[in-house]
């Protein structure tokens, strides 16, 4: 968080000239399937890195930049960079993976806000199977209405869409049923929370999995740090995982690094039957 007034105003006249002189990158965090043991999409994480102060971390600016309304350019600039580096690796021979965006809550209040990306997809050539969309639990409280129609719109269009940070709010379960997502992210909280992966948690984890697994969702567990908890998500069928005991978010080049090693051994496999 922001600490005092002096670095927000610092903050706010920095950004336009960071998203020039190009102090603003795409990471990317893989996410791993651990039945298949291969990767099986990623996340994309915004990072500032200033010349002088180093890397910012998002948690300090995003939630600055939701309230000023810059978060829309940052979020369609990262987007952009998003479709620009599947391109690139189409067009190289790699395939690649499924990539979710996080999609802030300021742009509900534009009605067509999802046609600038449908538009940069196009542009990019990028296929909609490769695009997932990210959108919180705070989102999808205060706009229901207008988020059953941005959902159907990411459907025709092709592409997924995730329910982020799910567990951390209060209406999630009535959000299962009113909200066709594809994909359930297991908020953090469950396996880092204050008295850590306790007996409570690993119940409330069992019951979630256990819906979802009823609703026919996919379920990804977020912020995984430590092999125990991996072995209890094993136990509880829960197949996908991001979180660093598998991959910290890393810049395009690492990332591409990777993909491009599992779609080589992908292609050798077809190849050798
Ligand atoms: P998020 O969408 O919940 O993203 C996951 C955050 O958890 C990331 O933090 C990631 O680095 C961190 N994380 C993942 N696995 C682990 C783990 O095992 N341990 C720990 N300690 N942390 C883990 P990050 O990159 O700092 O992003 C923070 C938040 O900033 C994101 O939370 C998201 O809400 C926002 N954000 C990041 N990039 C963008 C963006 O391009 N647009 C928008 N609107 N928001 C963004
Ligand atoms: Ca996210
Ligand atoms: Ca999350």
């Amino acid at each position: 968080m922001v600490k005092n007034d002096a670095e927000i105003v610092d903050i706010e006249q920095r950004q336009d000239v960071a998203l020039k002189e190009n102090q603003l990158h795409v990471f990317y965090q893989l996410k791993r399937n651990i039945f298949k043991d291969n990767w099986c999409g990623s996340e994309a994480l915004i990072r500032w890195i200033d010349p002088i102060k180093g890397m910012i971390s998002p948690g300090k600016f995003i939630p600055l930049f939701e309230k000023n309304g810059f978060v829309i350019k940052l979020d369609l600039f990262a987007f952009e960079n998003v479709c620009k580096n599947i391109s690139r690796m189409i067009d190289d021979g790699i395939t690649p993976l499924r990539v979710s965006v996080n999609v802030s809550r300021s742009h509900l209040m534009h009605k067509n806000f999802l046609d600038e990306y449908f538009k940069l997809m196009k542009k990019y050539n990028v296929p909609p199977k490769y695009i997932e969309f990210e959108l919180t639990e705070s989102l999808v409280m205060e706009n229901s209405e207008i988020l059953v129609e941005i959902i159907n719109q990411i459907h025709k269009f092709g592409c997924t869409c995730s329910i982020d940070d799910f567990g951390s709010g209060y209406s999630s379960l009535n959000m299962l049923k009113e909200f066709d997502f594809d994909v359930i992210k297991l908020d953090q909280v469950f396996f880092r929370g204050s008295n850590g992966f306790d007996d409570k948690a690993k119940k409330i984890v069992h019951s979630v999995i256990e819906l979802c697994h009823t609703l026919n969702k996919t379920i990804v567990a977020e912020g995984v740090e430590n092999k125990e908890i991996v072995n209890y998500l094993k136990k509880e069928k829960c197949a996908i995982i991001q979180g660093y005991y598998f991959s910290k978010p890393v810049p395009y080049e690492d990332y591409m690094t990777q993909v491009k090693k599992q779609s080589e051994e992908e292609k050798n496999k077809i190849n050798d039957k």
